[in-house]
């Protein structure tokens, strides 16, 4: 039995899962972070069913239930608000515990991550350390590591590159990283102005020509929340006058027209693609989670699927890590989740934001009042949530052999 740690590059959602999902497990891991802290962005806030079914056994699930706010329903609808489209997720509570959205920030999730990573298992997590590079060897793979002015060597039994959408890992891997960047871009500003008071379900997706957006309340500190609107900006225009406030006034009041100005809290600004590494696996060395795939954020699926891709590899790493299962049973991490990446989160992602960006207001009437049909019909209605929430997605990918 190996003896050598694996590493992991990243300390985002998906690395910490993939240490603690190790780490359980028994197998030393060691951490690496570039960062000197956890990192704080607004990002991810949407948790699926399945997602909260894989991180329940490690106690996750209901630490963020403490804070997170559960939505039952959310709603697809334009701007004027005459049409409505309003998805309720109890409609499949015969198929899980987590009949709902739960909404919580991700700067909040990965301290609890970290908190029962650092007192369940021996992981050894090391911020400010940057992987550099990697040689791979027959039986071990040789990690460098850049500590301050320093560098030193780790010699690691598997090398998991779970450090985000540039990924060193991918890229000193050759992974070609196959799609296409949105042209716009994608701005986000949190409000503690409450949208719940015009009809908006706690998450809801506006469809419209030029102004869609996506309209979330979060838990933030506490009681009352924070309301975060995601919504487009001009391809051409610097991060600066995007998050002006002459830029982010007028689209906030397209959102909801009132009488005041808005108070913003906190904004920031994306550039988003739709990118899938060609393969997850190059002998001793895995990508998981952004690494190896982006989506844009319309269905919230993103860090969704990097916490799936981390409790499949970790499964299947442990078995062969333990000597229990050959090597090629890593290979079928690579075709579970590339499938789930490609006929799920892909597709869904893109059909997503096509519907709500949709150019002729005909079609995007129509496509509405369908949607309408469809969630008033408790059937249709069932069988669109579980698609929508990765249930059906999920399975599918799992019976890929
Ligand atoms: C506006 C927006 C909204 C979103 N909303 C949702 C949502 O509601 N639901 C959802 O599921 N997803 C959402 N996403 C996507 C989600 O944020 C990402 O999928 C998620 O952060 C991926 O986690 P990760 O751990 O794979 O990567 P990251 O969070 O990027 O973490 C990678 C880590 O690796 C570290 N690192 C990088 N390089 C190195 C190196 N060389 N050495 C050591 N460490 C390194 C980084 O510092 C970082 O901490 C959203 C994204 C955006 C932009």
């Amino acid at each position: 039995m190996p003896s050598l740690p694996v590493v992991v590059a990243g300390a985002g959602p998906t690395g910490l899962m993939c240490a603690l999902a190790l780490g359980r497990q028994g197998i030393p891991v060691i951490v690496l972070e570039i960062e000197p802290a956890l990192t704080h962005d607004l990002r991810a806030g949407t948790f699926h069913p399945p997602t909260l079914e894989l991180m329940a056994p490690y106690g996750i699930t209901a630490r963020m239930q403490e804070t997170g706010l559960r939505v039952r329903h959310w709603q697809i609808r334009d701007l004027s608000g005459e049409f409505v489209a309003q998805f309720d997720l109890d409609l499949i509570a015969d198929v899980t515990p987590y009949p709902y959205r739960l909404h919580l920030e991700q700067h909040r999730l990965t301290p609890i991550q970290l908190d029962i990573l650092r007192r369940e298992t021996g992981a050894d997590v090391r911020f400010g350390h940057q992987l550099t590079g990697f040689v791979q060897q027959a039986d071990r793979v040789d990690v460098e590591v850049a500590v301050a002015d320093e560098s030193e060597t780790i010699a690691a039994s598997w090398l998991i590159g779970a450090d985000g959408g540039r990924s060193t890992v991918r890229k000193i891997l050759g992974i070609e990283f196959e799609g296409f960047t949105w042209p716009e871009q994608f701005v986000v500003a949190s409000t503690h102005y409450d949208f719940a008071q015009h009809g908006f379900a706690l998450n809801s997706y506006i469809s419209d020509p030029v102004n869609w957006a996506a309209v979330f309340k979060m838990p933030h500190d506490g009681p009352p929340g924070i309301w975060r609107a995601v919504f487009p900006g001009a391809p051409e225009l610097s991060d600066e006058a995007l998050l002006a406030p002459e830029a982010i006034e007028p689209a906030m009041q397209t959102i909801v027209p009132r009488a005041g100005a808005y108070e913003i809290r906190y904004k920031s600004v994306y550039r988003v693609h739709q990118r899938v590494a060609k393969t997850f696996r190059v002998g001793r060395v895995l990508i998981a989670g952004d690494a190896a795939h982006l989506n844009n954020p319309m269905g919230g699926l993103g860090l969704n699927s990097g916490i799936h891709d981390a409790v499949n590899l970790a499964d299947k790493l442990g078995r062969v890590w333990r000597g229990e299962a050959q090597e090629a049973l890593l290979d079928l991490y690579v075709r579970q989740r590339r499938a789930a990446t490609i006929e799920q989160v892909q597709a869904m992602s893109i059909r997503n934001k096509r519907l709500l960006e949709e150019r002729d207001r005909q079609v995007q009437r129509e496509r509405l009042t369908e949607l309408i049909a469809t969630a008033s019909d408790a059937e249709r209605a069932r069988k669109y949530l579980l698609e929508s929430s990765m249930i059906a997605g999920l399975r599918r990918a799992n019976e890929v052999q």
